[in-house]
């Protein structure tokens, strides 16, 4: 029992006292917290990887706290060099496919002479799938721009209830199709906020196809605004088959897919929620899931409400 000996660090190391600094936990702070600082020493950039954990008494006092630190600079290496490997991957990918879907719809067209019944219904598979690959390529062209920050995120005016509406609209078609209510629920007033208004309409709409995909005939999907204190909340609500709880977080992994065979023969990569999930951490925000099985799930993603005005501030200030 060491209450009552005290010691005390005096850090002088202008690094080092940087990134005490950085990782302090507040008197409130009473979990663990992990951070992410990169540090020059000896002339070489190195990426630390910061864990704070609180020391506390049994009178819930905080006495310190303990620092474990992790050299990460080799797997944000191995990291990014994957991101760089799909990405020249995917963009080799793209020529040869615009060229294959081209031909097969020249063929399907009857410019090349006619077709019969058969060699249609060949070609027009063929023609989904190139058009599945392209999409499959396309998202993970996104994704490791997107992780490898070489997305540029915009920073302009943004109205989260006209990207909602303009993104709803263009579901409606297949909403009715599948005959699938389609909301929109807007509470109280929603402010402008800055951000990349096609990327955040991108998000919406991921959330949205997959409800749409995954809600059976005669279900409702709905996305709800709200203001949440500084931030507002978008949520996209449907009434499909519901995420088990073990499944809630890895669904946002690259590629992760339900293992039911019912959300498998849905088609699709497995990247989009990974992708809004880029997108939203991007912009500071915050996405997660909350379902019943059998019930619904309810998609959330909370964004910061910055004010248009600090626009020209913010950027000069980001150098
Ligand atoms: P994709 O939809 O292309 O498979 P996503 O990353 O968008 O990839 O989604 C990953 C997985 O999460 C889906 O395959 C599905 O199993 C599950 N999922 C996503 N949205 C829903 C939803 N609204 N209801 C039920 N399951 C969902």
């Amino acid at each position: 029992n060491s209450v009552g000996v005290e010691i005390k660090l005096a850090v002088t190391d202008p690094t080092l006292k940087r990134l005490f600094e950085t990782c302090q936990l507040t008197t409130h702070q009473r979990k663990t917290v992990a951070h992410e600082v990169a540090v020059s020493s000896g002339g070489r950039e190195r990426v630390l990887k910061v864990l704070a954990s609180p020391v506390i008494s049994k009178d819930d006092l905080l006495l310190g706290t303990v620092y474990v630190f992790d050299d990460i600079t080799r797997e944000k290496e191995i990291d990014r060099m994957k991101s760089d490997f799909v990405s020249l991957v995917s963009h080799e990918l793209r020529t040869p496919l615009t060229a294959i879907q081209l031909g097969v719809s020249l063929v399907l067209d009857g410019k090349a002479g006619p077709i019969n019944e058969k060699q249609r219904s060949s070609l027009e598979k063929v023609d989904r799938q190139v058009k599945r690959l392209t999409d499959l390529i396309n998202d993970l062209l996104d994704l490791s721009r997107i992780e490898s920050g070489r997305i540029q995120m915009k920073r302009e005016p943004i109205s989260l209830v006209d990207i909602a509406v303009s993104r709803l609209e263009e579901m409606k078609p297949q909403a009715d199709s599948k005959g699938v209510k389609l909301d929109l629920e807007v509470e109280g007033e929603i402010p402008m906020t800055v951000g990349d208004e096609a990327r955040i309409g991108q998000v919406i709409t991921n959330l949205l196809s997959n409800a749409l995909k995954f809600t059976p005939q005669g279900g409702q999907v709905k996305v709800r605004l709200s203001r949440q204190g500084d931030m507002i909340l978008t949520e996209v609500i449907d009434t499909g088959p519901g995420i088990p709880e073990e499944e809630r977080e890895r669904i946002f992994d690259k590629f992760y897919q339900l293992s039911d065979f019912k959300t498998r023969s849905q088609g699709g990569s497995g990247l989009g929620l990974s992708i809004a999930k880029g997108i939203v951490e991007a912009h500071g925000g915050r996405i997660w899931v909350e379902s019943e099985v059998g019930v619904g799930s309810n998609f959330k993603f909370l964004l910061p409400i910055i004010s248009p005005e600090e626009i020209d501030e913010q950027d000069t200030g980001r150098g």
